[in-house]
C-alpha cells in the first residue's frame, strides 16, 4: 500500500449510479465496458474534471472570476488524485504552420544542431563559404597577392534597383574617385546616376597599391576602411587580371561575394520572418488560381459564362480585353472554351505578354488603348483585397488551389537558410525523412561532423544529438516510425497525433502526474500494440499513474488494473461490474470477461454470401506511399482494407478510391491521389462515407434532428387538437425557428456572457430554465408529453413512446440497431463522441432507402466500442450487405476482420517501406496461407477459438 491509490467516492456523473472504485497509483488501469456505459464519465467527467477544477482553484481570486470557476462534479469525494493530464485524439490543431516536428520540439532541437553546426555552401559554386578576421584578410592578402598591384575594393550595392544618384554624390564629395559599376572601372563625376529600374553592383575603390610586408600601416589602413565601408566585406582585384577575390567578416562565397549571415535557431524557422521563406511565408505552399476550377462546362463559350468567376457575357471592360486577346489565336467569345489551344488558356488564366489593341470605338476615352492581359488569375486577386469580406474572399479561394510554393519547393525556408548543410543535406531535407531513417542518420552522424568546416565538432553536437535521438527514439516506440518532421499536423489521424502527444509526454519526464487517455489503440495493427503497451508502461514506471479508456483485448490483459463498467448503456449501466487485476476479471462473470474468455464470439462471415456481384478494379494507385498498386474490390460483399499503420489503407480508400467515385457520381470537387483507371463503376450508384466527424458543431442539432426523425415528431404535434385550433405549423415545434422557441435565449436553453479575452461563459436561461420553447408551445402534448419532454427522452424510452407511430419508430428502431439506446434525442451533437456520431450517420443511412447497389465506406468502425457493440455493428453491415450493397472498411480489430468476407491487406510496412498488396482473400485463406502480419494475428485468433472449443 506503499504507493497507495486514488479514491473515487460516490460518482454520480451523466448515468454513474453512485459508484465507488479506487485505483492504484502508479500503475496502468484500463476502464472498460459497452459504449454508453459510462466509461467517459467516470475517466474524463468526474477525475479529469475534479483535477481540472482543482488545478483552477490555485489561481487568484481575480483570474478565477474571469475563468468562471468550473462546476464540481456530482462526486462525494475524490481522494489521492494527483495533477491531472488527458491526452486526446482531438486534432484540433489545424494551422498550417504546426508541423510533428514543431510539436515534438525535435525540429527545435535540429535547429539548435544546425545553428551550431552545419556549414554553408555557395549555391553558385557548391563550394563551402568561409569567413575572416580583418587580420587573417591581411594574411591573405600578403601571401596571395605579394608584390602584385591590387586594388581594394569596397562592395556598397550588391544586386539591386536604384538610380544611387546621392550615395555617388556622397562617396564623390567624401574623396573616392573610381567605382566599379556593374563589373566596369568608372571615374565618379557630378551628378551621375544609374538606369534606375536594373540591377547594379557598386564597389568603391578604396586604395590602389601593391601588398609588402614592410609597409603594413597603409594596407592595414586602407583593408580598415575597405572593410568599414563594404560592411564587413572586401574585394581584392588584381590590376592585370580579371580575378576578383572576396573576402568578408561573414560567411562568404570566396568568388561570388554572395554572402549568408551566421546561423541563428532562427534562421531555420519557418515561423519566424528570419527564416521563412518570403514568398510563401512559411508554409510552403501558395494558393493560385487553378484553370481546372475555373472553367465550368467546356462546350459553353466564354459568352456564354463558360468562366465560373466571370459569369455570362456583359458590358465589363474584361470581356473586351478577352475578346481582343482571343482574336490572336483566332478565336471569338463565342468559341467553346474546350476548343481553345491549351496555350491559349494559359493565357487566358496566367496573363500574356502580348501588346493589345481596343479600338478607339469600345473605349470610354475614345482613342485607342494598348494594353497587355494579366489573366483572369490576376483578376480575381483584384477583386479581393484587404478590406474584402470573408464572403468575398471565399469566392476567391472556391477558384484556388494549393500549390507547392515556386520559390522555396516547399522547403518553407529562404536560400540563405538552405544554404546550411550538414551531411549534403539542408535542414528540409532531414525535416522529410521518414523518422526511421532520420534515427539512423542521427547515429551516424558524429563521425561525419569531424572535420568539417567551421565551429563543426563532436562536442558541441553531442548533447544535442543525444537530445533528438531520445525524442524519436520516443515517437518511434509508439509506432510512428513513417512519420516525417516536416508531415504538418493538420493531415495526421486523431490516433497519430494522439500518439504523438504520448510521445511527448514521456520525453517530458515528469512524475506523479495521472495521464488519462482514451483508445490510445486506435489506428493502430495489433501486430504494434505491444509497442504501444510498452511506452503506457514506460510513463507508468517513471512514477505516474496511467488510465486508459479501452476495449483492445491485449491492452487489457496487459493492465495492472480493470475497471468494468455497465451492464448496458445510459440507464441500464453506470455501474462498477468488477474491479480487480486482469487475471481476477478472467474469473468473473461479466459480459468483457466472456468476451475475454472467448465464450462469446463475432459470428464468422464468408457462409453468408450471397450471389456474385462482380468486382470494383482500381488500377494503379501512386498517392503518398502506394507503389502503383491494382486493388480489386468483390461488389456485395463486406471488405476490409487492413494493414500495419502508414502503410497506405486511408490513401488507397479515402484519398483514392472515394474522391473517384464521388467525382463521377457528384461531380464532387475534391481531387483524387493519382490512379490510372477504374473498371466496375457501372455497378454502383451510390456511395456513402460515414465518418467519425462530428455531424454538427453546433448545440442546435442533435440526433434527432440529424436522423430527420424530429421533422415526423413535429408533424405529429402540428396534427394535435390543440395545435390544430391555434393554428400551429410544424415550424413552431422547432427551436431553430422563431415562433415556437424561446425568444430569451432564441431557443439555445442557455445565455453565453462573453467575457474580455476569454472564451464566453453559458449559464442557463432565465426564461425557458433550459427547455428551448416558450410556454405556448410547450401546452400542445402527445400522450401527455411536451415537444420538450419527448427531446428529453432516451432513444429506447422514444421508441416505446412512439411504437404506434411507424415512421418515427421506425428512425428511432436504426438507432437502436446501431448501439445508441441510451442516447437523449436532444443531446446536442457537439457533445457526442466520434464513435457515437459514427453510429448516428450510419442510422440514418439505413432508414434511407439503399439503391442495392450503394458503396458504404467505413474508416475504422470500431471505435469507442465494446465487444458486444461490435457484434451490434456487425450485424446491421450485415444487413446492408445482403442487399446487395458493398461494404468497404478501414480496420484493424482482429475479430472484426476474422468475421469479413474479404481482406485486402497493405504493408508490408508502414511509409516507404509500405504501399504494396502483401496478402488479399477471405480471412480464412489468409490465416490459413499467407504470412503477412494481418494473417498471424488471424492464426492466433483462430487457435485460441478451436482450443477453447476444445
Ligand atoms: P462511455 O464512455 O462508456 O461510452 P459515457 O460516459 O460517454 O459512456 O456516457 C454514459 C452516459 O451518459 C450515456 O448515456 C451518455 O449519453 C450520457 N452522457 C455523456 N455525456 C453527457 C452529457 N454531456 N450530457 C448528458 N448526458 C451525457
Ligand atoms: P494508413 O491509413 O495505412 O495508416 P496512410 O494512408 O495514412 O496510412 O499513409 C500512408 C503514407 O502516406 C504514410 O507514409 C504517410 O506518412 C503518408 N501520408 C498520408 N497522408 C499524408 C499527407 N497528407 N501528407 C503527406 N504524407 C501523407
Ligand atoms: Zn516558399
Ligand atoms: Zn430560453
Amino acid at each position: 500500500m506503499s504507493k497507495g491509490s486514488i479514491e473515487v467516492i460516490g460518482a454520480r456523473v451523466n448515468n454513474l449510479r453512485d459508484v465507488d472504485v479506487s485505483i492504484p497509483r502508479r500503475s496502468l488501469t484500463v476502464i472498460t465496458g459497452v459504449s454508453g456505459s459510462g466509461k467517459s464519465s467516470l475517466a474524463f467527467d468526474t477525475i479529469f474534471a475534479e483535477g481540472q477544477r482543482r488545478y483552477i482553484e490555485t489561481f487568484s481570486a481575480y483570474a478565477r472570476t474571469f475563468l468562471g470557476g468550473m462546476a464540481r462534479p456530482d462526486v462525494d469525494q475524490v481522494k489521492g488524485l494527483t495533477p491531472v493530464i488527458s491526452i486526446e485524439q482531438k486534432t484540433t490543431n489545424k494551422n498550417p504552420r504546426s508541423t510533428v516536428g514543431t510539436v515534438t520540439e525535435i525540429y527545435d532541437y535540429l535547429r539548435l544542431l544546425f545553428a551550431r553546426t552545419a556549414t554553408a555552401y555557395s549555391t553558385a559554386t557548391g563550394e563551402p563559404m568561409v569567413k575572416y578576421t580583418e587580420e587573417q584578410v591581411l594574411e591573405q592578402i600578403l601571401t596571395l597577392h605579394a608584390q602584385q598591384p591590387i586594388y581594394l575594393l569596397a562592395p556598397v550595392i550588391r544586386g539591386r534597383k536604384g538610380h544611387y544618384r546621392e550615395l555617388l554624390d556622397t562617396l564623390q564629395r567624401k574623396g573616392y574617385i573610381n567605382a566599379r559599376i556593374d563589373g566596369r572601372m568608372k571615374t565618379l563625376a557630378p551628378g551621375m546616376m544609374l538606369d534606375r529600374y536594373k540591377t547594379h553592383n557598386i564597389e568603391v575603390v578604396v586604395d590602389k597599391l601593391v601588398p609588402d610586408p614592410k609597409d603594413l600601416p597603409r594596407l592595414r589602413r586602407s583593408l580598415a576602411t575597405a572593410m568599414k565601408l563594404g560592411d564587413g566585406r572586401v574585394v581584392v582585384m588584381e590590376k592585370d587580371g580579371d580575378q576578383l577575390h572576396h573576402y568578408s567578416t561573414r560567411l562568404v562565397c570566396p568568388q561570388t561575394g554572395d554572402s549568408v549571415d551566421d546561423p541563428t535557431p532562427g534562421t531555420f524557422s519557418f515561423n519566424s520572418p528570419e527564416g521563412a521563406c518570403p514568398h510563401c511565408k512559411g508554409l510552403g505552399s501558395v494558393s493560385r488560381v487553378d484553370p481546372a476550377k475555373i472553367v465550368g462546362n467546356p462546350k459553353l463559350s466564354i459568352a456564354e459564362g463558360a468562366i465560373l468567376p466571370l459569369g455570362k457575357k456583359s458590358s465589363a471592360t474584361i470581356f473586351l480585353e478577352i475578346e481582343a486577346l482571343l482574336a490572336t489565336w483566332g478565336a471569338t467569345l463565342a468559341t467553346p472554351v474546350g476548343d481553345l489551344p491549351e496555350k491559349a488558356m494559359h493565357e487566358l488564366v496566367n496573363g500574356s505578354d502580348k501588346r493589345l489593341c481596343l479600338s478607339a470605338k469600345k473605349t470610354r476615352t475614345g482613342r485607342d488603348r494598348y494594353f497587355r492581359f494579366e489573366g483572369i488569375g490576376r483578376y480575381i486577386e483584384q477583386m479581393t483585397d484587404e478590406f474584402s469580406t470573408q464572403k468575398e474572399r471565399r469566392w476567391a479561394e472556391s477558384f484556388a488551389s494549393q500549390q507547392p510554393c515556386p520559390a522555396c519547393h516547399g522547403k518553407r525556408l529562404r536560400p540563405q537558410s538552405l544554404a546550411f548543410r550538414i551531411d549534403d543535406k539542408d535542414i528540409a531535407m532531414v525535416a522529410e525523412m521518414e523518422l526511421g531513417q532520420l534515427r539512423e542518420w542521427l547515429c551516424a552522424l558524429p563521425d561525419k561532423l569531424v572535420g568539417q568546416g567551421r565551429t563543426a565538432n563532436r562536442q558541441v553536437a553531442t548533447p544535442i544529438l543525444e537530445e533528438l535521438a531520445k525524442r524519436t527514439d520516443f515517437l518511434l516506440e509508439v509506432g510512428l516510425d513513417y512519420l516525417s518532421l516536416a508531415r504538418p499536423s493538420a493531415s495526421l489521424s486523431g490516433g497519430e497525433s494522439q500518439r504523438i502527444r504520448l510521445a511527448t509526454q514521456i520525453g517530458a519526464r515528469l512524475v506523479n502526474v495521472t495521464y488519462i487517455l482514451d483508445e490510445p489503440s486506435i489506428g493502430l495493427h495489433q501486430r504494434d500494440n505491444q509497442r504501444l503497451i510498452q511506452s503506457l508502461k514506460a510513463l507508468r514506471d517513471i512514477g505516474n499513474t496511467v488510465i486508459v479508456v479501452e476495449h483492445d483485448r491485449d491492452m487489457m490483459l496487459a493492465a495492472d488494473y480493470i475497471i468494468d463498467i455497465g451492464p448496458g448503456a445510459g440507464a441500464q449501466g453506470g455501474r462498477v461490474l468488477f474491479q480487480g487485476p486482469p487475471a481476477q476479471l478472467l474469473q468473473a462473470d461479466t459480459l468483457t470477461a466472456k468476451w475475454l474468455r472467448n465464450e462469446k464470439t463475432l459470428p464468422q462471415g464468408a457462409e453468408s454470401v450471397v450471389e456474385e456481384k462482380g468486382q470494383l478494379i482500381l488500377r494503379g494507385c501512386k498517392g503518398n506511399n502506394l507503389q502503383g498498386v491494382d486493388a480489386v474490390f468483390p461488389l456485395g460483399r463486406l471488405v476490409c482494407v487492413t494493414g500495419v499503420s502508414g502503410s497506405g489503407k486511408s490513401t488507397l480508400v479515402c484519398d483514392t478510391l472515394l474522391p473517384i467515385i464521388s467525382q463521377r457520381l457528384y461531380r464532387s470537387l475534391q481531387e483524387p491521389l493519382p490512379y490510372v483507371c477504374i473498371e466496375g463503376m457501372d455497378q454502383i450508384d451510390k456511395v456513402v462515407s460515414v465518418d467519425q466527424s462530428p455531424i454538427g458543431r453546433t448545440p442546435r442539432s442533435n440526433p434527432a434532428t440529424y436522423t430527420g426523425v424530429l421533422t415526423d415528431i413535429r408533424n405529429l404535434f402540428a396534427q394535435m387538437p390543440e395545435a390544430l385550433v391555434r393554428g400551429y405549423k410544424p415550424g413552431r415545434f422547432s427551436f431553430n425557428v422563431k415562433g415556437g422557441r424561446c425568444d430569451e435565449c432564441s431557443g439555445n436553453g442557455y445565455k453565453s456572457v462573453s467575457m474580455n479575452f476569454l472564451p464566453s461563459v453559458q449559464t442557463p436561461c432565465p426564461q425557458c430554465r433550459g427547455g428551448r420553447f416558450n410556454r405556448a408551445t410547450l401546452e400542445v402534448r402527445f400522450r401527455g408529453k411536451s415537444i420538450a419532454d419527448v427531446l428529453d427522452m432516451t432513444v429506447e424510452q422514444a421508441a416505446e413512446f412512439f411504437e404506434n407511430q411507424p415512421s418515427i419508430r421506425n428512425k428511432l428502431g436504426t438507432l437502436l440497431d446501431v448501439g445508441l439506446p441510451y442516447l437523449r434525442l436532444g443531446q446536442p451533437s457537439n457533445t457526442l463522441s466520434g464513435g457515437e456520431s459514427q453510429r448516428i450517420k450510419l442510422a440514418a443511412e439505413l432508414s434511407r432507402r439503399d439503391t442495392g447497389r450503394t458503396l458504404y465506406i467505413l474508416d475504422e468502425p470500431t471505435t469507442g466500442l465494446h465487444f458486444a457493440d461490435i457484434s451490434a455493428l456487425l450485424a446491421v453491415l450485415r444487413r446492408l450487405v445482403k442487399r446487395g450493397n458493398t461494404v468497404i472498411l478501414i480496420e484493424h480489430n482482429i475479430e472484426l476482420i476474422a468475421a469479413t468476407d474479404h481482406v485486402i491487406e497493405l504493408g508490408p510496412e508502414g511509409g516507404r517501406r509500405g504501399g504494396q498488396i502483401i496478402a488479399t482473400g477471405t480471412p480464412q485463406w489468409l490465416a490459413a496461407h499467407a504470412t503477412s502480419p494481418t494473417a498471424s494475428c488471424l492464426k492466433d485468433l483462430a487457435t485460441s477459438l478451436s482450443t477453447l472449443l476444445g
